[in-house]
């Protein structure tokens, strides 16, 4: 059945794989970015939006419930990443990190939500990550961001158990998309050469496995399939098996050992 779907943040990478996918199959699907000049050549219908700002979600929200009358999908894609020590991080770059990849979705949620709840329908997909289910050397703040909405996501769904309205969160791994070049990294700014060697090392690794990975265009078929399940499951690990075996390793190794794991990983162990 054709569906009238938002997805945040589709003018690159996850947001777009996700957004031509379900344009693909037929539904109704508008995609955000900030800025229309970056969306004039997509299929699916553009849409203004800035998570973090609460008129713009509900005047993109309002349009669409003007055009279709209702939003039978909402998939909270928007988000960003921040890096940097988590012993120096600037308070301000945590906050903004909240900003978007958290505050962002509890904002979307409270424009989209009431009129799912009175339809008695609806589904919302937050777009996790496997950073939302462990500690990640030099990203703790995209990490705090994306276990926050683990707990958020958990919550809504045992609320809205009785409402029709269901909520599914997807874990990627590393795919290749452009949050590579618009990552913000926090600056380095203490004396101590063994560990501005390590936070420069992460990141480079990040980039180059981020760089080797695939194109998000899996993502975007599971998102159909998700779509169109009738009791959709609550969560989906997406990527290659070698990341999403991670988080059961984290449950059954020793935590000193799976910490050096994750430090080898990212070529400071
Ligand atoms: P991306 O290519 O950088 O895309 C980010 C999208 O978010 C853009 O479309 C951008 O739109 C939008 N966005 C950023 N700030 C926004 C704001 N304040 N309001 C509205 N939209 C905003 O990154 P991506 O890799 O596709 O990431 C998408 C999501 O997947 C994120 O939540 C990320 O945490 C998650 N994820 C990514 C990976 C990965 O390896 N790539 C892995 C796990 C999870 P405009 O700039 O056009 O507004």
């Amino acid at each position: 059945m054709k569906k009238v779907i938002l997805v945040t943040g589709a003018s690159s990478g996850i947001g777009l794989a996700c957004a031509n996918a379900l344009q693909e199959k037929g539904h109704v699907v508008y995609g955000s970015t900030r800025d229309l000049q970056r969306m004039k050549a997509v299929s699916f219908r553009p849409i203004e939006l800035d998570v973090t700002d609460d008129t713009s979600a509900r005047t993109a929200v309002e349009h669409i419930l003007k055009m279709e009358g209702r939003i039978d999908v909402l998939v909270n894609n928007a988000g960003n990443c921040v890096v940097g020590p988590a012993y120096a991080m600037p308070v301000a770059m945590a906050q903004k990190q909240f900003e978007v990849n958290f505050f962002g979705i509890v904002r979307m949620c409270n424009t989209v939500l009431p009129g799912m709840i009175e339809n008695k329908k609806g589904l919302i997909v937050n777009m996790g990550s496997l950073a939302g289910l462990m500690g990640l050397p030099y990203q703790s703040m995209y990490v705090a961001s994306k276990y926050a909405l683990e707990g958020y996501t958990q919550s809504l769904r045992m609320e809205l158990r009785s409402t029709g309205v269901k909520v599914v969160i997807l874990n990627p791994g590393d795919f290749n998309t452009p949050i590579t070049q618009n990552r913000e990294k926090a600056p380095f700014t203490m004396q101590h050469p063994a560990l501005e060697k390590a936070y420069y090392t992460v990141i480079a690794n990040i980039e180059k496995n981020e760089g080797a990975a695939a194109s998000p265009a899996a993502i975007g078929a599971r998102l159909c399939k998700i779509v169109a399940a009738k009791h959709p499951a609550h969560r989906y690990l997406i990527g290659q098996t070698g990341q999403t075996i991670v988080p059961l390793l984290k449950q059954i190794l020793p935590g000193r050992w799976f910490d050096k794991l994750m430090n080898d990983y990212y070529g400071i162990g």
